[in-house]
């Protein structure tokens, strides 16, 4: 069966003392508990190496935010994802609606970026949502059925079962709005019957979806008893340790 996963996702946030610090505070207080829930956390590439050396590694996953579209040579400034693997990361953030709209990351890139992650043992966190004006002109099934198929839908099924899917509403990325647990229900469950359609329902079942958007130790209890939410990927609060575990002790 799909698993629960709690990711952080820091963003641009933290100098490498300070995000050694996150980390190891983290991973403290990992040790203490037994969580119902896989514990990720995505860190700026700067971080991933020195990351990887102070946590256990057995109860906290690393993961990039992004990685290139290309698997090497001149491409000034960019991150491959066998870089990514190298530093002992095993999972990458893919498609964040920042990086679709700040960076012009498109689903062809996106498949690019996704491919070049699974032939280089990442696992994708693949990021889809819609923004506010797609919800309330009520496209926003459509636009997040589109993300999937564009991006995800040629990969072979065995591949495909690798995906882990967070569902973001850009409108509640940052803006303390977070989704209804019913919104995020309803949306995840269409979500399921996509892939279900696609893939067929095993591997439907077995995709973890996670919720993503103002997630907070306040909310998350009520989004993760949803039956087709199986964790959260978390921006802001994944900054604070204290607030971080309250919402990987959210699972009943
Ligand atoms: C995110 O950007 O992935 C996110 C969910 O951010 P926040 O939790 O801050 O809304």
């Amino acid at each position: 069966m799909r698993k629960n996963i709690v990711a952080g996702n820091w963003k641009m946030n933290t100098t490498l003392p300070e995000g050694i610090a996150l980390a190891k505070a983290v991973n403290e207080a990992l040790k203490n508990i037994t969580p119902k829930c896989d514990v990720v956390i995505g860190v700026p590439f700067t971080h991933l190496a020195s990351v990887n050396e102070v946590i256990d590694k057995s109860k906290l996953g690393l993961g990039a935010e992004n990685c290139a579209d290309h698997l090497s040579g001149a491409y000034t400034g960019e991150v491959s994802a066998p870089m990514v693997a190298s530093t002992g990361a095993n999972y990458v953030i893919l498609g964040h609606s920042e990086r679709r709209q700040y960076y012009g990351e498109t689903s062809e890139t996106l498949k690019t970026k996704v491919n070049l992650a699974l032939e280089n043992n990442l696992t994708p966190i693949f990021c889809i949502g819609e923004v506010l004006e797609e919800r309330e002109n009520n496209t926003y099934f459509d636009v997040v059925k589109k993300q999937i198929e564009e991006a995800l839908f040629e990969l072979p099924a065995d591949k495909f079962g690798q995906i882990i899917l967070a569902y973001e509403p850009v409108w509640a990325i940052g803006t303390g709005k977070t989704a209804t647990d019913d919104q995020a229900e309803e949306m995840h469950a269409f979500i399921r019957g996509v892939i279900a359609d696609k893939y067929g329902k095993e591997i439907a079942d077995n995709t973890s979806i996670l919720y993503g958007g103002s997630c907070k130790p306040s909310n998350a209890k009520a989004l993760f008893a949803k039956p087709n939410v199986d964790g959260g990927l978390i921006g802001g609060a994944s900054l604070d340790a204290e607030s971080f575990m309250g919402i990987v002790t959210a699972f009943e």
